[in-house]
């Protein structure tokens, strides 16, 4: 017998321990999904004392807890997580008979967004994903009394005692998720009121007037757009996209829109809840003030942001191959086609042009064909990327939308001379909407709104 022999059989044994747990917790997670709630705890449980040493089992005990991640499941998926801001809903105070509720709630909320014009007009850039978050409680930390809850929520430290989360315990809920783009909206049972901001919104109660809003908030980094007494909410005015903290017509944060001589757009005193000393740029009732559309400064800014997640090119084929090293496609007798999907917002499409560079002439593209881009946090953020570097020459053909955003060229080689080429495809968002007058984003400083695809393709 080789003298290592007896380790295989162990070895064996121990990777088919890590398998079963593996499996197991698979199993646990796809009870949770089916809505059998109970039996997932129950065997999150079983598993944490069977194989407390494997990767499964470990994650199992942390499940096994009386405040705990029980799973995830999709309430509207519209694409994959890649190329679509993920919004995750979650709830805390929800004991295990309130569990199904929850997915009732949940189910109710992306209707909301839907039936909200800017987010209607981006609606397939939206995926919803419900997190299953078991609560041993279903009370509100404060007035001296602590619950057990998923997301430990207590009372705020304000006048009407609007509900706050804990960020460290949403944070723990994302990590034990597939995907995610650390964007939530929190629903405490027992809260009351809203507070939103850095990507989470939390919601007292089941207020669904309140979340468009508190997104507003969370996603967009917007201000409210209305003054109250409450003098607990007067902080700072701050500056976000529709609060400015002077009236100078140059300084305020969309001084390109009165630039621009919108007739809709102006300063107005009287934001971040004070009377005082901030401004807004409407008066026709902003969502940030408690209107129903945004305003279109608002409107601007957090079609912006759905494009700091969301490349406007959602899949091409080939593969592009931005680089000069890699090996170039060679444009034979039977030719090449390029298949590129863009984005579809629900009532305009995106502009496609596409160009042949001879390898002579090719400019200098600003890296624009790395697709996203994460920051260390994992999230995306296209901003990073930097605008696009304007291609001047004649394009091959010229920009054209497609409603079911499909787009595709066909190249014969009888087409161009012998020579080496870079294919390039630009996809842009216009934003402007039929009948509209105006675009919806006059100010894309990063070129969020643009991308690009290109290959490298030879004619012998
Ligand atoms: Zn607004």
């Amino acid at each position: 017998m080789h003298p290592a022999a007896w380790l295989l059989p162990l070895l064996l044994a121990f990777v088919d321990a890590e398998d079963d747990a593996r499996a197991a917790l698979e199993k646990a997670e796809n009870a949770a999904r089916a809505g059998r709630y109970s039996e997932a705890k129950a065997a999150y449980e079983r598993l944490a004392k069977k194989s407390p040493d494997t990767e499964a089992g470990k994650i199992a005990a942390r499940r096994s807890t009386p405040s705990a991640y029980l799973g995830w499941d999709w309430v509207v998926e519209h694409g994959p997580s890649s190329n679509r801001v993920d919004i995750v809903l979650m709830g805390d105070g929800y004991e295990m008979e309130h569990l199904k509720g929850f997915a009732k709630l949940a189910a109710d909320i992306p209707p909301l967004f839907e039936r909200q014009a800017t987010f209607r007009e981006y609606w397939n850039y939206l995926n919803f994903l419900r997190c299953d978050l078991l609560s041993a409680e279903s009370g509100v930390d404060g007035f001296g009394r602590e619950y057990d809850t998923a997301l430990n929520a207590k009372t705020g430290d304000t006048y009407a005692g609007h509900v706050v989360i804990d960020r460290g315990r949403v944070s723990a809920m994302f990590a034990e998720m597939p995907a995610h783009d650390n964007l939530a909206i929190c629903f405490v049972k027992n809260g009351v009121l809203g507070t939103g901001g850095g990507g989470v919104a939390t919601i007292g109660g089941r207020e669904a007037t309140t979340t468009v809003h508190e997104w507003g908030h969370a996603f967009g980094w917007l201000g409210d757009e209305y003054e109250t007494a409450q003098s607990a909410h007067q902080g700072a005015t701050g500056r976000s996209a529709n609060v400015s903290d002077t009236a100078d017509p140059e300084k305020v944060p969309w001084a390109h829109w009165l630039e621009a001589k919108h007739p809709g757009v102006g300063v107005y005193e009287g934001a971040a809840a004070r009377a005082k000393g901030a401004w807004r740029p409407t008066t026709t009732g902003c969502t940030m003030a408690s209107g129903e559309r945004f305003c279109l400064v608002c409107q601007e800014a957090l079609v912006l942001r759905i494009y700091a997640y969301v490349d406007p090119i959602d899949t091409c084929a080939p593969e592009a191959q931005p680089n000069r090293g890699k090996p170039s496609l060679e444009l034979g007798p039977e030719g090449l086609t390029f298949d590129v999907q863009v984005m579809r917002p629900t009532s305009h499409a995106l502009d496609v042009t596409w160009w042949i560079l001879p390898e002579a002439r090719f400019p200098t593209t600003g890296g624009g064909s790395i697709p996203g881009g994460r920051s260390q946090a994992g999230a995306k953020d296209r901003a990073r990327r930097g605008a696009l570097v304007p291609i001047t020459d004649e394009p091959f053909r010229p920009p054209s939308g497609a409603p079911d955003g499909k787009h595709q060229l066909k190249l014969a080689a009888k087409d161009l001379e012998p020579g080496k080429y870079l294919v390039v495809c630009r996809a842009k968002d216009g934003t402007k909407l039929r009948g509209e007058k105006w675009p919806w984003v006059l100010k894309d400083a990063d070129g969020v709104l643009e991308s690009e695809r290109a290959w490298w393709i030879t004619v012998k």
